[in-house]
């Protein structure tokens, strides 16, 4: 496969588009997609979206992980999306698996309370919490992972609405931007109910890590007493992994994983990767991609006047979940005045 930008033949123009200026510089970046063998047509969906909107132009590689093999059928009918390199990496267990010092009988109480309670995103399975703790700490560590240094984010069946007539990793690279999200919303507190006490515990044994100009005020209400439950919507991310990479995230990370969180409750990566970028990284270094038209299940952000108009949105402007009670979007754009 060519991943040469000089490959591509010379498009069609029409009067709404320009093709993308591809320019010779590019950033050490790739998509990340995690999934199972079984989510194979969300995958499809998911990936024709971006490249038709995106990825044709600049070949950026695809890094597709499982914690189980991609079995042949799944690996054919994905290569023929892309004309970009795509690797498929196996998670090693030690990666994914429960640790064996988590104390099972606490943690299968914790998922049995949860499926009680009907909290059914993830709270009964076993499956689902590792994912959220390998996306939490460990996917930026994959050996097919570790060359790059900014990565898109992709899940199953989500959809990209709008073109995307620039590169959004050289944008973040140029920008000095670290972490990006199109959805921000509050979190079901059930799922989490320990970890901002365990958060405050971190800062005020490591005050060191903590930015000088961070975002506490989009977390916080009171100056960091309490959780307003805001964060990132991390089904999509852009970002950079030397973040997570960093002295500060390592620390942050093993923190919480030694508290068992992950498993004793239900720790989303959503809030671990929010609370850390709102922290570690200065304010400015978030980065609220409006631009990009983007839906996973029943959210979706879409943009609205010019950029709806030239970048050919396929979505309904009017149905945006940036100003909508459960979106921080608000309290995020406060933070800049
Ligand atoms: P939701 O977005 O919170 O509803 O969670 P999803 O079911 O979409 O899972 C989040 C991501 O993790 C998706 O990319 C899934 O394909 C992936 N995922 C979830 N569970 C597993 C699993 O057990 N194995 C693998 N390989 N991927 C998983
Ligand atoms: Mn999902």
């Amino acid at each position: 496969k060519s991943g040469s930008p000089g490959a591509i033949s010379t498009p069609t123009y029409n009067s709404l588009q320009t093709y993308p200026n591809v320019t010779g510089n590019r950033a050490n970046a790739t998509f990340v997609l995690l999934a199972r063998n079984s989510d194979l047509l969300g995958v499809i969906n998911s990936m024709q979206s971006a490249e038709d909107r995106f990825n044709r132009f600049y070949n950026y590689p695809w890094v597709l992980l499982n914690d189980e093999p991609f079995t042949e059928e799944f690996k054919d009918r994905v290569s023929v999306l892309t004309r970009a390199p795509i690797h498929f990496g196996l998670i090693p267990k030690e990666h994914w698996d429960q640790p064996p010092w988590i104390d099972e009988d606490r943690a299968r109480e914790s998922r049995q309370k949860m499926m009680a309670k009907k909290i059914i995103y993830g709270g009964g399975s076993v499956s689902y919490r590792n994912m959220c703790r390998y996306n939490s700490g460990f996917f930026y560590r994959h050996e097919l992972v570790q060359p790059y240094r900014y990565y898109w984010r992709v899940e199953p069946d989500v959809r990209f609405f709008c073109d995307l007539d620039y590169d959004p990793f050289l944008y973040m690279q140029e920008h000095d931007k670290v972490y990006s999200f199109t959805i921000s919303l509050v979190e079901w507190e059930p799922t989490i109910p320990t970890l901002w006490r365990t958060v405050k515990e971190f800062i005020d044994e490591y005050p060191h890590y903590v930015e000088n100009h961070n975002a506490m005020d989009f977390l916080s209400n009171d100056g960091g007493k309490t959780y307003n439950l805001c964060h990132f919507w991390s089904n999509f991310e852009i970002a950079d992994m030397e973040f997570w990479r960093s002295e500060a995230y390592t620390a942050f990370f093993d923190y919480l994983e030694l508290k068992g969180g992950f498993y004793y409750e239900r720790w989303g990566d959503a809030p671990v990767h929010s609370i850390a970028a709102a922290l570690f990284a200065r304010r400015d270094q978030i980065h609220f991609f409006r631009d990009i038209g983007y839906k996973h299940d029943s959210f979706q952000h879409c943009p609205s006047g010019e950029q709806h108009r030239l970048n050919r949105c396929a979505c309904d402007p009017k149905d945006t979940f940036d100003y909508t009670p459960n979106s921080c979007l608000a309290k995020f754009e406060k933070l800049f005045g």
